[in-house]
């Protein structure tokens, strides 16, 4: 606490100290398996990451990759069976769940029925013993922020999905935590609501400040809100970086075919378009349709969807098949025509995997 303090006064007076400033969370080789030797469970297996102070950051993954898992070792409901956490710079081992500072937004919100929406929120101030009339207006305070003002009386029962969904937010923010933990918060929501609500939490989390750790399997969700994120698959990163990181320089496979709409090309297809025998992937928007000739890249139009914003065209070539991304108002090729491919070299991304 007093190195805090020391360092946030030499940054006040203009040192630069941002290797010393301690991040909100780091996993140092975490590891948290589950079960007997011989049928383990390697829920999170050696994670290492860092967390920026103030950072929205996600972490991505299938279900049952570790994601949960992770979160629950932050907030020290779980333990991890190798490795340490720090948060703010402090070995958070013999720290309980109560002390660090941390809270957490479950899936399922986990409201008590039974409470009216101020006490659910005023719950975690009631445990720590705050006197009743502070907590409740610390709670319409809170109901406030998340725009639920007079909502205060209700029944979780009373509320839509996404009003519940704030309450729950409101629980959370009411202990004003340093560290927002967040596990699919947006799951059970309707994609119009969903899309509202995660920029209403985008614009929270500048306000607040407070660093916020994101749980989602969606990629789109994930990109579109993170300032960075982690992609796990079998409790392990396989990527960490920035969404446009992420999105045009995908690290394996997994990660490409996971976080979107690339064509992942075999190591025989890299050859084709001009590459080295490896994976490789390549952004459908990247493919310009040229008129064939006997230089370029050619194959057969197979299927066409309009999207909105554009078509997305397959085009078969050498027994394998890709996607081009056409804007709207762009001329169409028919199903079953001959189309050139043309792209920019760079574009073609190769990959870390293995042959
Ligand atoms: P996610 O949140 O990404 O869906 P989880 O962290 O919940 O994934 O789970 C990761 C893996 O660990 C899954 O295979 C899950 O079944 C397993 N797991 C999680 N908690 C336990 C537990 N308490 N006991 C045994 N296995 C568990
Ligand atoms: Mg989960």
């Amino acid at each position: 606490m007093r190195a805090r303090r020391a360092s946030n006064i030499l940054l006040m007076s203009g040192f630069h100290m941002s290797s010393s400033v301690p991040a909100a969370v780091e996993f140092c080789s975490v590891s948290r398996h589950f079960g007997p030797t011989n049928a383990l469970v390697k829920a999170v297996n050696s994670v290492d990451l860092t967390v920026p102070e103030g950072a929205f950051f996600a972490m991505l993954g299938p279900s049952g990759s570790g994601k949960t898992t992770c979160l629950r070792l932050i907030s020290g409901f779980e333990k991890p069976t190798a490795g340490n956490i720090r948060i703010f710079g402090r070995d958070v081992s013999d720290i309980p769940p109560n002390r660090r500072n941390v809270n957490t937004v479950f899936q399922d919100y986990a409201l008590f029925p039974h409470m009216t929406v101020r006490d659910n929120v005023a719950y975690g101030l009631m445990v720590k013993g705050m006197d009743r009339r502070l907590r409740e207006s610390k709670a319409e305070e809170m109901l406030s922020l998340v725009k639920l003002e007079g909502y205060g009386d209700r029944r979780p029962s009373q509320l839509s999905g996404g009003q519940r969904q704030r309450v729950a937010l409101a629980r959370a923010l009411v202990n004003e935590p340093r560290v927002l933990l967040l596990d699919e918060p947006l799951g059970a929501l309707d994609l119009k609501l969903r899309e509202a609500m995660q920029d209403e939490l985008k614009t929270l989390q500048a306000r607040l400040g407070i660093t916020f750790v994101f749980v989602t399997h969606d990629q789109s969700e994930a990109l579109s809100m993170a300032d960075s994120l982690a992609v796990f698959n079998n409790g392990k990163i396989a990527q960490i970086g920035t969404p446009s990181e992420i999105y045009a320089k995908p690290r394996t496979r997994f990660v490409a075919d996971f976080v979107g709409s690339s064509n992942v090309l075999s190591p025989k297809t890299t050859r084709l378009f001009g590459g080295p025998n490896r994976w490789s992937s390549l952004r459908p928007e990247a493919l310009r349709l040229t008129a064939p000739d006997n230089v370029t890249l050619s194959g057969t139009v197979t299927s066409q969807r309009y999207l909105g914003t554009g078509n997305r065209i397959s085009i078969a070539l050498h027994g394998t098949e890709v996607s081009a991304l056409i804007p709207a108002g762009q001329p169409l090729p028919k199903t079953g025509h001959t189309v050139g491919l043309a792209f920019d070299p760079a574009a073609l991304h190769i990959m870390e995997d293995e042959k």
